[in-house]
């Protein structure tokens, strides 16, 4: 399968596989349980230029295609799909919107040190009316004097302790005009707070949590894109998120596919190995044929949008169907581990959180397939009230 990968595509991810073997594997327990990548690790990605690799070169990025940065999710998420999820986000998320809606100074500014390491970038867009339902969003952005001023709170953020922010927000302009946003905060600004994180279930390479803004003083250059009209993330930046989400869905199951491989081989039950067991057998060979037709779903439509050729919508497709199905996998072949995949000892039951967690994170299923919905009953591919596309 993916023959048609060209060279330089088959060298990244044969790098990136041994990255994630030599690099992130003796690793992936511990940034489960202490729910935080070291320092050392995020140190060696960024010497790798994991966090460049979408970033163009004029930027300071690798500038590969999304094919590339797939292969690499995948590779990554194999070991620890709570790093990989992590990576995504600083990968292909923070810098695409910078580099579709920023000027040339914001560019210039933020995309260096992103693709450095240096800076780390949040994407900040979740309220508790909804992280989707972007009318009922409470922070807002109004203009005082000649810049702004931004009020109000976020939920989920991860990376919350990144170094820059990407808030979506109400905004207000000095004529008086209302839309949505996305606002450039640094962590250093005045009145703006990180709070304590949360605890959770699965995807916990990362900290993830509230933060709120008091008052603070957003200048002109602060404001990305469009002050009435930045905060619905771009559609490329959003198609090319979802296939990156999607990777790291896949790897995951990927992961834990190759894990359970390996103790059905090792393993015997009832004075045979467990691969004899009809039943264990059919759940290996169900889940490759699942993995199989998941892999050819994501590669096809990542080479489609490189060509520009691709119905965004597929880009839900993709983050719908292959974080569910990873889930599915991940959680049938716990079953095949006993009790011993329940217990933390084996370090597997950590594949299956991770992929719990995907299904929610960039967006629930449920809100892509509603964006599935639309396109199939109405020609739209977005949610029905246009301005609260997102995650
Ligand atoms: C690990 C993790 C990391 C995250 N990181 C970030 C981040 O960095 N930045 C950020 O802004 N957010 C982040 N989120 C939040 C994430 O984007 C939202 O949780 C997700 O989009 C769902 O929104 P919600 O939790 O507000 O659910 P709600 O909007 O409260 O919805 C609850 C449920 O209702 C259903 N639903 C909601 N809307 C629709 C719809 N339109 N159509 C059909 N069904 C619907 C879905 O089943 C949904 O799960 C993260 C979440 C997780 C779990």
């Amino acid at each position: 399968m993916l023959d048609w990968l060209n060279d330089d595509q088959r060298a990244l991810r044969d790098m990136a596989a041994t990255f994630a073997r030599k690099e992130v594997e003796p690793l992936a327990v511990q940034i489960d349980r202490e729910e935080r990548t070291p320092d050392s690790l995020i140190a060696k990605a960024a010497e790798f230029g994991l966090f460049g690799l979408y970033i163009s070169p004029e930027y300071g990025g690798a500038g590969c295609d999304i094919v590339s940065v797939c292969l690499v999710a995948e590779e990554i998420a194999k070991a620890s799909p709570a790093f990989a999820g992590a990576l995504t986000v600083q990968m292909v998320l923070c810098p695409k919107t910078v580099e579709i809606l920023g000027t040339e100074e914001q560019k210039r500014r933020i995309l260096p040190k992103s693709a450095s390491g240096e800076r780390l970038i949040a994407y900040s867009q979740s309220e508790p009316a909804g992280a989707a339902n972007i009318s009922a969003h409470l922070t807002r952005l109004e203009p005082e004097g000649n810049g702004y001023r931004l009020d109000g709170a976020k939920l989920f953020c991860t990376q919350a302790s990144a170094k820059t922010y990407l808030v979506m927000c109400k905004t207000r302009n000095h004529e008086g005009k209302e839309g949505y946003g996305c606002i450039i905060v640094e962590q250093e600004a005045e009145g703006m707070q990180v709070l304590p994180y949360e605890h959770k279930l699965g995807w916990r390479g990362t900290n993830t949590g509230p933060i709120s803004f008091n008052n603070v003083r957003i200048e002109a250059d602060g404001i990305l894109g469009d002050v009435l009209n930045g905060g619905v993330m771009h559609r490329a930046a959003n198609t090319a998120n979802v296939l990156s989400h999607a990777a790291t869905s896949l790897g995951c199951a990927q992961g834990m596919f190759d894990k359970t491989l390996e103790q059905v081989k090792e393993r015997r039950l009832y004075g045979k190995g467990m691969s004899e067991l009809q039943p264990i057998a059919y759940w290996m060979a169900e889940s490759h044929a699942k993995l199989t037709a998941m892999r050819a779903l994501l590669y096809s439509n990542a080479a489609a949008f490189d060509r520009g050729a691709l119905d965004p919508v597929m880009g839900n497709v993709c983050k719908a169907w292959i974080g569910e199905t990873a889930f599915e996998i991940c959680s049938k072949l716990l079953n095949l581990w006993g009790a011993s995949g329940i217990m933390d000892v084996t370090g597997v039951n950590r594949y299956m959180r991770d992929a719990k967690a995907k299904c929610i994170a960039e967006g629930s299923s449920e809100i892509h397939y509603a964006i599935i919905a639309n396109q199939l009953f109405h020609g739209v591919g977005s949610l029905v009230a246009p301005e609260s596309v997102g995650r």
